[in-house]
């Protein structure tokens, strides 16, 4: 009776279920966010700690058994369902979060927590094992990606315990972990853009295990994207674009992929990382179709190509590593080198 292609599979062991609330350490004071109640079995243990908790639950059924579950109980009047898809549902302010995740929304989950203006103190989120430990991962690990700068460059982010699928019913395929995300508040909290930061990393990590200057350079659709955009900040800064024609370009004047630069491991594209490929090929209908038809470089395609280079040979000195080795500092160094030649991400 449960609908595992919406990710329902319900803890049955009362102690994984206690061990989640109490790693939240609640206050009494608290409002507590639960995506997924499922049947109930964290709710009822948040609503014994907690001044609130409200649920999001997208399956009729289940929000009508978690009601079920504590009517008549004085935690009763402390229970909010809200019924609905966590991801479009427009949040009301919380504390703490805590969820045994539903694993198909497990990328939008956390970035919709971390981009909140106010982000909850801490969550406390059950994810599959491997994306647990994409969120932790440090540069050079295998797992490293987008993912986890991106995560851990707004937040402190810690793995808290193992748990193996036979702690569900039905059991899930693979192995889960528990983390707890703790956003970085106040004057810790980076005070940078959130699209610039993710579309210098979404460049980055196209091939995270080539060379920035092969993934920067060698790739047609992000020197479309990059003269894009440095057009829009000209515009918007009274700056004049130089559109007229370099006159001793060859014809095919873009460097292909295949040279620019080594691959590791000869793997191509990166699709590891949730929405990197859907996003160039939106990126790639409208903007390759014009370069290519175009075939001669105008001037200021050659000024974004050279400005590009003198981020990452001279300014940044990053050409020749690779996105999987760099670390919160380096991509933060070329985020204000790429903004100091007025080119932008968002
Ligand atoms: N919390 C319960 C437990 O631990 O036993 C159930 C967890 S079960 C892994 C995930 C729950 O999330 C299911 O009840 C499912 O119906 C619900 N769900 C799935 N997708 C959702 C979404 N997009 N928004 C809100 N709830 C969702």
């Amino acid at each position: 009776k449960f609908n595992t292609n919406v990710g329902q599979h319900i803890l049955k062991n009362p102690g994984v279920s206690d061990a989640i609330v109490e790693k939240a350490f609640l206050k009494p004071t608290d409002t507590v966010l639960e995506v997924g109640p499922g049947t109930g079995n964290l709710t009822v243990r948040i609503l014994e700690r907690a001044k609130k908790c409200i649920c999001v639950e997208l399956d009729p059924r289940m929000a009508a058994e978690v009601v079920k579950r504590v009517q008549g109980t004085p935690e009763q009047r402390k229970l909010e369902v809200l019924l609905g898809d966590v991801i479009k549902t427009e949040l009301p302010q919380f504390d703490v979060c805590i969820s045994n995740t539903p694993y198909q929304i497990s990328s939008p989950l956390v970035f919709k927590l971390l981009a909140m203006p106010n982000p909850p103190r801490t969550s406390v989120l059950m994810f599959q094992r491997e994306f647990a430990l994409r969120l932790t991962a440090r540069p050079g690990d295998a797992l490293y990606c987008r993912l986890s700068v991106n995560a851990q460059f707004w937040a402190k982010i810690t793995h808290i315990m193992k748990v193996g699928k036979n702690n569900f019913r039905p059991p899930p395929q693979v192995e889960s972990s528990v983390v707890r995300i703790e956003p970085k508040l106040g004057k810790d909290r980076p005070n940078i853009s959130w699209d610039e930061w993710d579309g210098l990393l979404r460049v980055c990590f196209v091939r995270k295990n080539k060379t920035l200057r092969a993934s920067w350079l060698g790739t047609k659709e992000v020197l479309a994207m990059v003269e894009r955009n440095y057009r829009t900040w000209c515009a918007m800064n009274g700056v004049a674009v130089d559109d007229s024609l370099v006159e001793d370009s060859p014809d095919d004047v873009e460097v292909d992929d295949a040279d620019a630069g080594g691959d590791e491991d000869g793997n191509g594209m990166d699709v590891d990382d949730d929405d990197t490929p859907a996003f160039f090929k939106e990126m790639a209908s409208t903007e390759v179709a014009k370069t290519k038809s175009k075939r001669k470089k105008t001037k200021v395609a050659e000024l974004v190509r050279e400005k590009i280079r003198k981020v990452l040979e001279d300014v940044t000195e990053l050409a020749d590593k690779r996105a999987g080795k760099c670390d919160e500092n380096d991509f933060l160094r070329l985020l204000f080198a790429f903004n100091e030649e007025g080119i932008h991400f968002s």
